[in-house]
């Protein structure tokens, strides 16, 4: 290789361990937040891990509103609601409680309850994310409670574009969070499903983000780790939710993924967008239905690359053995091998295929993909998931 070229942003402040909640009050005041909005999800909100939360908000005396009506998979009627709760309640700054779907909501509220431009104007496609006014996006502590998206450390909020069924990621620097509290303890209570989909989706971007072309060895170097990390801790944590050990792994993991593919993603993620669009299913485990269909896929573009990271990871077979070891961790995860044991009733006619072949080529993932992903290409991996061959 000659004269690399790349660009590498690492700037979170994560208070990483158990018990770390504790200091919400302290973070808040660090970053001059007085009066946030909690954002969370109304699954979440039912729990106690929401009450002892505003809890240790309610004993600082820290003034706050709460908005919990988000989706899994937000939409923008969800952002819409949440921005004039954040108005109306003069608030100054964003709590983003929850899995990646409370966090990005959280995150998009931030940056975009004083933009005058809708947020359809700010997707991460080129330079975009100038067109914002970065003095009106507001602070944000984020708390992550599951262990995937990563979106905790990540400059992006995905929100569904409903008249196109489209997920939108939407981009700006300065809608990282300013500090993330990542406190295990706050992911205990995922149920084995959840704690499946979320664990796959961090293995989906640190196995894309170190398979991606370009010339990123801190990306790489933390996506290898990550995986190794997922594979060793993931089974754990699917088993005994309680284990805080394996959570905290987990955790790192994720925010480990989503650090790591700023160098890019690919395939899985290409196809599992339009598919989570247009059938609602969990981000992370369409990830994972597709997972080793794309490994497959792109074996001649990779292969090297795969044999050191089954080495690094204990793996002994190379690539084939990888891709062994890939499965068998799905099927102790209970994840469906293909997309009719992922969506109910599935009935995918052939316009339907063409369609999400067409959007996941345009998806803003494809471009890290080893192989070009052609429409061609697109549909076979498609029927690959559906069939399971
Ligand atoms: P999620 O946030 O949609 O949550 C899934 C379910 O888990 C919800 O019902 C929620 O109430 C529940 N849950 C969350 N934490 C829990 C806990 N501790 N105990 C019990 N239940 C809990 O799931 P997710 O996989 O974390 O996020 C998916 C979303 O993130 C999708 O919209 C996806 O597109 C987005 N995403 C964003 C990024 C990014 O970089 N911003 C990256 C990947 C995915």
């Amino acid at each position: 290789m000659t004269n690399p070229v790349s660009k590498w942003n690492y700037p979170t402040t994560v208070f990483f361990g158990v018990g770390r909640i504790n200091e919400l009050p302290a973070a808040l005041a660090s970053t001059g937040i007085s009066n946030p909005l909690f954002v969370t999800d109304p699954g979440l909100a039912k729990l106690p891990v929401v009450a002892s939360t505003l809890a240790i908000l309610d004993a600082a005396k820290v003034p706050y509103g709460v908005f919990s009506d988000v989706k899994p998979n937000p939409v923008e009627s969800n952002l819409t609601a949440g921005i004039e709760v954040f108005n109306k309640g003069g608030h100054d700054g964003v709590i983003a409680f929850g899995g990646g779907s409370a966090l990005d909501l959280g995150k998009l509220i931030a940056f975009q309850a004083g933009q005058s431009r809708p947020v359809w104007d700010f997707e991460d496609i080129g330079d975009w994310w100038t067109r914002a006014d970065a003095d009106k996006i507001v602070p944000i502590v984020a708390v992550p409670t599951t262990a995937g998206t990563g979106s905790e450390v990540g400059r992006a909020g995905v929100i569904t574009h409903e008249a196109s069924h489209t997920k939108k990621v939407i981009f700006h620097p300065k809608m990282m969070p300013a500090i993330v509290i990542a406190d295990p303890e706050l992911t205990a209570g995922m149920p084995p499903f959840i704690t499946a989909g979320t664990g796959m989706d961090a293995l989906a971007h640190c196995l894309e983000a170190y398979c991606a072309p370009g010339y990123h060895p801190m990306a790489d170097g933390i996506a290898v780790e990550g995986v190794r990390l997922v594979l060793e801790n993931l089974p754990k944590a699917f088993h005994d939710g309680s284990d805080l050990i394996a959570r905290a792994n987990m955790m790192s993991a994720a925010a480990m993924g989503a650090t790591a593919f700023q160098k890019g993603l690919g395939a899985i993620h290409s196809l599992s967008h339009p598919s989570g669009a247009l059938y609602d299913t969990h981000h992370g485990m369409t990830n994972a239905v597709f997972m080793p269909y794309v490994l497959a896929f792109n074996r001649e573009a990779i292969e090297e690359r795969i044999e050191r990271l089954a080495a690094y990871c204990g793996i002994e077979g190379g690539f084939d053995g990888f891709a062994a070891a890939i499965i068998r961790l799905r099927e102790e995860l209970k994840v469906p091998h293909t997309l009719p044991g992922l969506i109910k009733d599935l009935d995918m006619d052939a316009t339907r295929k063409d369609l999400i072949a067409e959007m996941a080529i345009v998806d803003p993932t494809a471009g890290g993909n080893p192989l070009k992903l052609t429409k061609e290409g697109a549909l076979r991996l498609l029927e690959g998931a559906l069939t399971g061959t």
